[in-house]
């Protein structure tokens, strides 16, 4: 695997701190599946940049920009996800590693088309089978 980006760390401590508000350097190491010497690393870049606060004993939390900035990073994988499961492009596991490799290429300024289509075609699953069936072969 290569070395995670900062948009990956981001995008892993929207992730862990979703539920509890905070997270661990141990939650993020096991998490990008790296050490936790390079996650404290990032973690204290991030911290530097104004995205992450520490909490003495309970690790780390979002700043109100960070929470934006993960928020984004993680609605961006998200709609990638669901339009790649709607063109049918592969196992679960080949998807999530196909965004893994094209996400960071797409600004988040533009997440809203696409989440516009990803919705539309959810809302019109008559349209888009048709689309599909219509398509080549190498769709399915
Ligand atoms: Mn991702």
């Amino acid at each position: 695997m290569s070395t995670p980006s900062q948009e990956d760390y981001l995008e892993a401590i929207w992730v862990l701190t979703d539920e509890k508000g905070y997270a661990r350097v141990a939650d993020l190491a096991e998490r990008l599946q790296i050490s936790p010497a390079s996650a404290s690393k990032m973690v204290r870049r991030l911290h530097d940049a104004g995205l992450l606060t520490y909490e003495r004993y309970r690790g780390f939390s979002f700043t109100p920009q960070g929470r934006r900035t993960g928020r984004l990073l993680y609605a961006r994988h998200q709609i990638l996800e669901r339009l790649l499961t709607q063109l049918a492009l592969g196992s679960r596991e080949d998807i999530y590693r196909i965004v893994e490799g094209i996400e960071h290429h797409f600004d988040v300024t533009r997440l809203e088309q696409i989440g516009r289509l990803v919705s539309y075609i959810d809302e019109h699953p008559d349209w888009w089978a048709k689309y599909l069936d219509a398509g080549p072969d190498s769709l399915h």
